[in-house]
């Protein structure tokens, strides 16, 4: 039977786009949906945000240890929105490159939500499907509270929401 792709990866976070850029060094042919923004939930809204986030707080410290060893530095004030407008062009330039790395290794790419329809089709939010020989579902995870002693003093949320939350107050 002829399949449109050897792959199909569902999810352009870490997993998928690995996943994707291995097989196609096989020389398979591998198609990737992405729903949201490539690069997922490290790129986008965990690991590197966080890290440049965890990052810029601590300069408040470092000026303050700066006048301890005889630097005059006079007030400094974080300013929410320039260092946000930083935050997301860097962002967007990874996304970028996770696009290129894609493209360069022949991915082809599909901005959209995609379902399994059967066992070898999967269906784009247009409506459009695409067989493959295998499907990859690589939708990322979601917190799950374990059933354990104090599991109730854990806090949860889904990182989407508060990243929206985030964003709209600035
Ligand atoms: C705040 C935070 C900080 C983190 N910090 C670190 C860190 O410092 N170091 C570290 O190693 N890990 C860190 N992680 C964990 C890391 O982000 C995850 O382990 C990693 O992103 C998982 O990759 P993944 O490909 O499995 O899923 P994801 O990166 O979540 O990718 C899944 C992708 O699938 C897409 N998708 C979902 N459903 C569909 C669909 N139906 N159709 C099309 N697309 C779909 C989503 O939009 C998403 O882009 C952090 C996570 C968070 C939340």
């Amino acid at each position: 039977m002829a399949f449109d792709y050897d792959l199909f990866v569902i999810g352009g976070g870490s997993g998928g786009v690995r996943a994707a850029r291995t097989a196609t060094a096989t020389g398979a042919s591998v198609a990737l949906a992405e729903e949201s923004r490539m690069g997922g939930t490290c790129v986008i809204r965990g690991c590197v945000p966080k890290k440049l986030m965890v990052y810029a707080s601590g300069y408040g410290e470092v000026l303050d240890e700066a006048r301890a060893y005889g630097w005059e530095i006079g007030e400094g004030r974080f300013d929410w929105r320039p260092f946000r407008q930083k935050l997301h062009a860097e962002l967007d330039r990874l996304e970028g490159v996770y696009r290129r790395l894609l493209d360069g290794s022949g991915v082809e790419m599909f901005d959209a939500r995609a379902r399994i329809a059967d066992p070898h089709t999967v269906e784009l939010s247009d409506g459009t499907r695409k067989t493959a020989k295998h499907i990859l579902v690589a939708t990322g995870g979601r917190p799950v509270r374990p059933d354990m002693t104090n599991a109730h003093l854990a806090w949860s949320r889904t990182t989407s929401s508060i990243w929206r939350r985030c964003r709209s107050r600035s």
